[in-house]
């Protein structure tokens, strides 16, 4: 189980509505939707390039597959309809709210 594992995972929709995100997939590594843990494997390989790539080089690819990584978490999300990811205590998991980004 990887540390996303037991965990409740809730969103905030557009029509400020909080709602439980399920799981929605066969997977046996993870709870929650697949496309949170994807994201998070791909959160954490980003930091992995950022800590040990080539110095100089490093915070480039950083910034390059980050930008990829949020892209298609924004999409995610926009398709679903939620502005916000919350964790179990109720607060802003790490991404910031599609309006504020002006991303639509
Ligand atoms: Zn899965």
């Amino acid at each position: 189980m990887n540390d996303l594992g037991h965990q409740k995972f809730r969103a905030e929709l557009i029509s400020g509505e909080i709602v439980e995100l399920s799981k929605d997939c066969a997977c046996a590594g993870h709870d929650g939707p697949c496309w949170i843990n994807s994201d998070e494997f791909y959160r954490k390989r980003n930091l992995e390039i950022l800590e040990r790539g080539v110095p100089y080089l490093a915070p480039m690819g950083f910034a390059i597959e980050e930008a990829a990584r949020l892209g298609r978490k924004a999409a995610e999300m926009r398709s679903r309809g939620i502005v916000r990811l919350l964790n179990d205590q109720g607060e802003a998991h790490a991404v910031q709210n599609c309006r504020e980004t002006k991303c639509e």
